[in-house]
């Protein structure tokens, strides 16, 4: 599976294409590269590339031991470097670590910026080198997620887990190695990344049928290949080798660059990413790997999907009771939050004749969008068995949650994006009431 990601992968590097879903689709990553011997792939890239002869090398304490090799090979090339590293032991990629970055980026004044890190690092330096706008590097510690290639970073704002659109990086340097080295949790939340794809690709479904969004079959492809081959590989990746982390890292990449040609993150982000971001935002405090929360909401969204797909669309009663949150209520809910959430909270309401129209249309469209949703869709069953393969967390207890943060989540997840989820489906036909959310947490086995 290797050799079939990386020939797509090249293919897409670097390139612009008319696609027949009425988008220009350009990926601005130019080289994507495997590092055998700490540095060297790294140094010929910025040469290739022409970014100059002085990087500045960004980390956190957990990766600084690997920064500073890289940053040792980089001046054994001769090329000028400066590090920063993120004293925090609880790093957050929010306003203020982007702010600190920038400004060593303004007194460094360095050509390039390279990453060592995982997700937290990579969102802050790419948001941070987006401001600069000087060109990024990165060098991916774990295969723990898949945003390494994304045009976007998850940030923390206001409270609010957003999603901003930033350069993508002009470059992404892996070393086998390193992942190698990362805990097995982490190799286990990148394989629960990319599963979420069986779920999120069939919320953005629902959105294009019912709400007529917009919608990229081939996006969608790569990131249902990103999902293959990781499922393909799952025995060697769960054993660590090296051709395993190769094919997950390689698919983690695909899975970003189908993001950055979509121009947004849905190929790999639906309603399972609400309830991680939720309880990144509202979980209690600890450190919770985004793959394993986005496994569990994986589950979730499975499950939910099975129960919907058994309605007689003849019982859909289009009188919908209203359960949007009102102002009041989410501010007292989000806090210092609140006002980011009623902003997107506000989009998903409606009248009570739009909301009648909008039951009436899914009840009389009932087997036209279950046709389109289906083939995407993997069972609950199944896609606990490859998190379970995986080594992936497959209930609350596994991350240091209860059942009233995931009773929570269920309630509260839909209202902080405005993107169109099988949770708004569910609400929308009436089946998704604080009984139907009690028993969708009970029969999906994360309890
Ligand atoms: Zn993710
Ligand atoms: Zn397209």
């Amino acid at each position: 599976m290797i050799d079939k990601l990386t020939s797509v992968i090249s293919e897409w590097l670097a390139s612009e294409r008319e696609c027949p879903c009425g988008r220009s689709h350009r990926v601005t990553t130019k080289i994507v590269r495997f590092d055998d011997c700490r540095g060297s792939a790294l140094i010929e890239s910025l040469g290739e590339l022409g970014v100059g002869s002085k990087s500045l090398v960004v980390s956190d304490i957990n990766t600084r031991p690997v920064a500073t090799e890289v940053s040792g090979a980089l001046r054994g090339a001769s090329i000028e470097t400066a590090e920063h590293v993120f004293e925090s032991p609880a790093l957050v990629a929010d306003e203020s670590s982007v702010d600190a970055l920038s400004r060593v980026i303004g007194s460094v004044e360095p050509h390039s910026l390279v990453g060592v890190g995982s997700g937290t690092i990579n969102d802050i330096c790419k948001a941070a080198a987006t401001q600069r706008g000087i060109p990024y590097v990165s060098y991916p510690t774990a295969a723990s997620m898949n945003g390494y290639t994304s045009a976007v970073a998850s940030l923390k704002r206001g409270g609010l887990k957003v999603t901003d659109p930033v350069d993508a990086p002009i470059a992404v340097v892996v070393d086998l190695d390193v992942i190698r080295r990362s805990p097995r949790e982490m190799t286990a939340a990148g394989v629960a990344d990319l599963l979420s794809k069986f779920v999120c690709n069939a919320d953005w479904i629902l959105s294009r049928e019912i709400e007529g969004g917009y919608y990229c079959d081939a996006s969608a492809q790569l990131a249902a290949l990103a999902a293959e081959a990781v499922i393909d590989d799952l025995n060697d990746i769960g054993a660590g080798t090296k051709n395993g982390l190769a094919t997950l890292t390689a698919a983690l990449v695909l899975s970003g660059i189908a993001m950055a040609a979509a121009g947004s993150s849905s190929p790999a982000s639906g309603g399972e990413h609400l309830i991680s971001h939720y309880w990144d935002m509202r979980g209690p405090k600890g450190r919770r790997l985004h793959g394993a929360q986005v496994g569990l909401g994986t589950l979730l969204c499975a499950r939910l999907y099975e129960t919907l797909a058994s309605i007689d669309p003849r019982t859909i009663a289009c009188e919908v009771p209203d359960d949007a949150p009102s102002d009041g209520e989410i501010r007292d809910h989000f806090g210092a939050a609140a006002p980011a959430v009623i902003e997107q909270a506000r989009q998903k309401r409606r009248t009570v004749a739009a909301a009648r129209e909008r039951a009436a249309f899914i009840r009389d469209n009932w087997s036209r969008i279950w046709s389109a949703v289906e083939p995407i869709l993997k069972s609950t069953e199944h896609i606990r068995a490859l998190l379970s393969r995986a080594g992936a967390p497959t209930t609350l207890r596994a991350i240091e949650l209860a059942p009233n943060h995931a009773a929570d989540a269920l309630r509260w997840a839909r209202h902080i994006r405005a993107r169109y989820t099988v949770f708004d489906f569910a609400a929308e036909i009436g089946a998704f009431d604080e009984q139907d959310q009690r028993q969708l947490l009970d029969q999906s086995g994360i309890k």
